[in-house]
């Protein structure tokens, strides 16, 4: 509104000096007078609009991250922001670990009491597991039934605590049916970030003991890197299910 006073005032000194040099003040009194009326709800308007325009971009933001269906971040949005923290210096050896989850024979539930309860079981795991998130990194889901969580300078001890805390909880879920009971429960593979190790490997390497969890009998969780060497194949990490 100033700059616009200005340009105006500037605009009739110009053509009035020159014309009417006698009504000069009382020509830039007007002027100005309409530009703040003029300028005013105009500027007002713009402004309200810039507001809108950046909640509208916050909002779309937003939703372009989040997987709509776990209300936890979605694949590439999560891995983007996984792939930050493992690029920033950090304090300790490691840049924490990685947890993959993967719910146990999620196609039987889905067959059993349909795609809707199937769903709700979907929100159920991630409510579960976003109580254990960093707080500027969140969760993400990275497909169907799977779920990525990355523990920021997470030891060993700690991430296996976490997995277990989230194993526990989940196997609490049940459905029930004419049948009976249906009780769901996680296999989690974890890995630790081993310096120059990308994103990509370190996923995998947590996709790895995923499987392995699965091939021991779901409801566990496996540690990595461990599994890298033969041996190690053969006397895998595991935390078998207590319950
Ligand atoms: P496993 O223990 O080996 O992981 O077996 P699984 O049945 O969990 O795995 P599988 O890959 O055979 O099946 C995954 C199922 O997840 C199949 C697919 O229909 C279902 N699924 C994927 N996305 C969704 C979803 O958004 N909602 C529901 N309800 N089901 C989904
Ligand atoms: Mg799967
Ligand atoms: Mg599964």
């Amino acid at each position: 509104m100033i700059f616009a006073l200005l340009f105006a005032e500037l605009l009739v000194f110009a053509i009035y000096s020159q014309l009417e040099p006698e009504n000069l003040a009382r020509r830039l009194s007007l002027s100005a007078i309409i530009t703040c009326v003029v300028s005013f709800p105009i500027g007002f308007y713009i402004q309200r609009q810039k507001q809108q325009l950046i909640a509208l971009s916050k909002k779309l933001a937003i939703t372009a991250s989040t997987d709509q269906l776990s209300g936890l971040l979605n694949r590439a949005s999560y891995l983007h922001s996984v792939e930050e923290k493992l690029t920033t210096p950090k304090s300790g050896p490691t840049a924490g670990c990685f947890l993959f989850i993967d719910i146990d024979h999620f196609k039987k539930l889905n067959d059993r009491f349909g795609h809707a309860v199937g769903d709700s079981a979907i929100r159920k795991v991630a409510k579960i597991i976003s109580q254990h998130v960093d707080e500027d990194l969140g969760a993400g889901r990275l497909g169907g039934e799977e779920f990525g969580l990355f523990l920021p300078n997470a030891n060993k001890k700690k991430a296996i605590s976490v997995a277990e805390n989230i194993r526990r909880k989940v196997r609490k879920l049940s459905f029930h049916d004419e049948k009976g009971e249906l009780r769901l429960s996680v296999s989690i593979g974890c890995t630790m970030h081993m310096a120059g190790q990308s994103l990509t490997q370190l996923v995998s390497a947590a996709d790895h003991c995923m499987y392995q969890a699965k091939q021991n009998g779901r409801n566990q969780i496996v540690f990595g890197p461990e599994l890298a060497t033969e041996e190690q194949v053969s006397a895998p990490n595991v935390h078998q299910q207590t319950a």
